[in-house]
């Protein structure tokens, strides 16, 4: 019989719709995929230029566990710029984001301890955390609230066993962005109660009506030392493949997770992070990148926003951060899987079912994608919503 991790992990639902679309697609059917969580752009070609230049030059051996030291300092550097006060050795570079998350987990998560997750939440937490033997407890984030949980609701939930608090804005799935001051009540609840806050922000830099997004590391007193704060290269600058992950954390904090990737993956291919390097080498060819890729993010999610809500029985959440819309499917009287499952084999629309994410009802649809899908997907989906209200 197969270990208990094996028999109790999930495979990850956002990545097997994506497989499902493009089997399809691969039989040479016409497919409008909004399942996917990756930006349909080509990685830059100046950061391209820079990991090829590393490949040419010969950089293919082992490098530090934590990261190349140029780009760890780098890494540091730029978060200064914007308040903190880190060194390079309270940055640690891990093949992806979902891995600086699951390393954070594992340090900070004994078996039996309380992880509480807002849902809906990124697939990838509750199985993480159950991995490291902890407990999930999730907290609903209403539509009605924008999608976003209460300092009442989060001191609820904490009990003498909850260790850490997982935050993740802009969020995935809903693109809600919580504001400064919403963020700071809730991490003031959690640094009171003595927990961690792993800060998943992934998606900072892709915020849309003159939205920020903000540090939660950076609001005084604890806040540095117990606020891990997660980032990457991957939704940015379109680098998914790349395997690139950041975190940053207190000293303690950050050299127990790199020594347990020391243990495990060592050190994240040593030319991709010199393909990453780039973006801090060249920081107005990486802004200019980031700022085309979110024109073409936003005049897509307003379009597809409008579209969505302009179908009967469909009401969509205005989102403010990253590249889902995330609507109410709940008034045809479908389970989100089979909303989903039949959207796919009726229409050839592929997107996720809210329950991946923990809320029932709903359906995630990444908008990275083009324009012209975006288009017709739409017209399919208003043909399938107006067959189930007949
Ligand atoms: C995509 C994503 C990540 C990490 O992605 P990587 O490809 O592993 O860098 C982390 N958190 C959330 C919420 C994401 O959507």
């Amino acid at each position: 019989m197969l270990s208990i991790w094996a028999r109790n992990i999930a495979p990850s639902p956002t990545l097997a719709v994506d497989a499902k679309a493009k089997a399809l697609r691969a039989e040479g059917r016409d497919v409008c995929g909004f399942g996917a969580g990756e930006p349909d752009f080509d990685t830059p070609a100046f950061i391209k230029a820079a990991c090829a230049r590393a490949l040419d030059e010969g950089r293919t051996k082992y490098a530090p566990t934590a990261g190349v030291p140029a780009l760890r300092r780098a890494i540091a550097d730029s978060y200064n710029a914007r308040g903190f006060a880190v060194s390079e050795n309270q940055v640690v570079v891990s093949p992806g984001g979902k891995m600086s998350c699951y390393l954070a987990i594992l340090a900070t998560v004994s078996p039996g301890d309380e992880v509480i997750i807002p849902a809906p939440f990124w697939v990838s937490y509750p199985e993480m955390v159950k991995l490291a033997g902890g407990v999930p407890r999730f907290v609903p984030a209403e539509d009605s609230a924008g999608f976003k949980i209460t300092p009442g609701q989060l001191r609820a939930a904490i009990t003498p066993r909850t260790r850490l608090l997982v935050l993740n804005s802009p969020s995935n799935p809903t693109g809600a962005v919580y504001t400064e001051p919403e963020l700071r009540a809730l991490v003031g609840v959690a640094l009171e109660a003595g927990l961690f806050v792993l800060s998943d922000e992934i998606y900072e830099q892709l915020v849309y009506d003159g939205q920020a997004a903000c540090h939660p590391a950076l609001f005084g007193g604890e806040a540095a030392g117990r606020v891990i704060t997660v980032s990457g290269f991957a939704k940015t600058y379109s680098m998914t493949g790349w395997r690139l992950g950041t975190l940053v954390a207190s000293r303690e904090v950050a050299s127990a997770v790199a020594d347990l990737q020391s243990q495990t993956t060592s050190n994240v291919t040593t030319f991709a992070q010199h393909g990453a390097l780039a973006v801090f080498e060249q920081p107005a060819l990486a802004r200019a990148a980031v700022a085309e890729m979110l024109a073409h993010f936003d005049r897509r999610r307003l379009s597809l926003l409008a579209g969505l809500n302009a179908i009967g029985g469909v009401r969509c959440y205005r989102s403010q951060g990253a590249f889902y819309l995330f609507p109410n499917i709940g008034a045809f009287g479908l389970g989100s899987d089979e909303f989903c499952a039949r959207l796919l084999d009726e229409e050839l629309v592929a997107a996720v079912p809210g329950s991946a994410f923990g809320a029932e009802g709903y359906v995630r649809l990444s908008y990275a994608t083009a324009d012209a899908t975006i288009e017709k997907g739409l017209e399919r989906l208003a043909r399938f919503c107006g067959r189930l209200r007949r």
